[in-house]
């Protein structure tokens, strides 16, 4: 395959743009959405609002309140006194890997990712509302409660094998994030009434595909946070897609060489074609002596020597149609060449 590698980066490059176009697209239709939601206030007019709504539901809306747990909240295993209603542990390892370039760089990998979660309301006077599943959120904002880094120690062993693998450990990082009981927080989501008990409100992930969120920003923030994030996968989109336009102009400016130099090489092997004919037929025109003339045709000049045994017999055109043996011996042919007798 001659143009395999602009192919494979062609390729690549297409998949990166689609992916970033696919971001570009969700963050626009995200922003979209959260401009377009109505925030309210937790309260009598809530359930109002609902009352008189189609199928007893909101599709969209922004509920501001505080977090309170529904039984028993979690308590942080590193600072004691915090209590939250979302756990989220990370374990993550820092390691040196040697790259392909020779140089080293630092990467992270998530060993372990654990959540706990207990079912909690957004609160506010009297009014609450039950947030469900919010790990399914788009957003979930926590607040990071520790985050300890321990560098490793290398023994002897380590050192060698990293010597050998490319791969050396740096140290171990541990986080633990919560969403603490009696923050303030925004969620984003569908509202309607729980099937178990009707006069409890319910918000969760939109079944008409609109985002999720539980954040600590405010609207207006939130907005300017997911159009960032828009903006970012502008830029990746109008890279990629430039990358990709330069690879399609190379790969077709090649092509177009190699087109024209195919043709180059087409009119010079004609030219000698002819050339070669014309100075055939010269000798051709000329008397030519019956121990001159092709065994085969009986026509053209002998101009071709059959090895090994050395027999001038037949012209050129005859040649190409003789495979096997001399027609003069029978000698098996194992070489021929131009024979030039003056
Ligand atoms: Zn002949
Ligand atoms: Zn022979």
């Amino acid at each position: 395959m001659e143009y395999l590698g602009e192919i494979i980066a062609f390729g690549i490059d297409t998949v990166v743009f689609a992916i970033c176009l696919k971001q570009y697209i969700y963050y626009k239709n995200s922003i979209e959405a959260v401009k377009s939601v109505e925030l309210h206030d937790i309260g009598s007019d809530l359930k109002n609002l609902i009352d008189n709504s189609l199928n007893n539901k909101i599709d969209y809306v922004a509920i501001k309140g505080i977090v309170k747990p529904l039984g028993e909240s979690l308590q942080s295993i590193n600072k004691k006194n915090v209590t939250g209603v979302i756990q989220k542990f990370t374990v993550s390892e820092h390691v040196i890997a040697r790259t392909s370039t020779g140089f080293w760089s630092t990467h992270e990998r998530i060993i372990q990712k654990l959540y706990r979660v207990v079912p909690f309301v957004l609160q506010k006077g009297w009014y609450s509302v039950e947030i469900i599943d919010p790990l399914s959120a788009d957003i979930l904002d926590l607040d990071i409660i520790s985050d300890n880094f321990e560098p490793s120690v290398p023994t002897f062993v380590d050192l060698v094998w990293g010597f050998f693998t490319g791969v050396r450990q740096r140290g171990i990082q541990s986080t633990e994030e919560m969403l603490r009981e009696n923050s303030s927080i925004t969620a984003i989501g569908e509202l309607s009434t729980s099937q178990n008990k009707s006069d409890t409100l319910i918000l969760q992930s939109p079944l008409n595909g609109s985002p999720f969120y539980i954040t600590s920003m405010s609207i207006t923030t939130l907005i300017r946070n997911l159009d960032d994030r828009k903006k970012l996968y502008r830029i990746f989109c109008v890279i990629s897609g430039a990358i990709g336009l330069l690879l399609g102009g190379i790969m077709v400016r090649r092509y177009w060489k190699n087109k024209q130099e195919q043709r180059l090489m087409e009119q010079l092997r004609q030219s000698l074609e002819t050339s070669r004919q014309e100075r055939r037929q010269r000798v051709r025109d000329r008397d030519l002596r019956e121990d001159q003339i092709c065994v085969v045709c009986n026509t053209n000049a002998r101009e071709i020597i059959l090895l090994p045994c050395g027999h001038v017999c037949i012209c050129e055109d005859c040649s190409a149609s003789i495979n096997n043996d001399c027609p003069i011996c029978r000698t098996k042919i194992t070489q021929r060449a131009a024979a030039y007798i003056v």
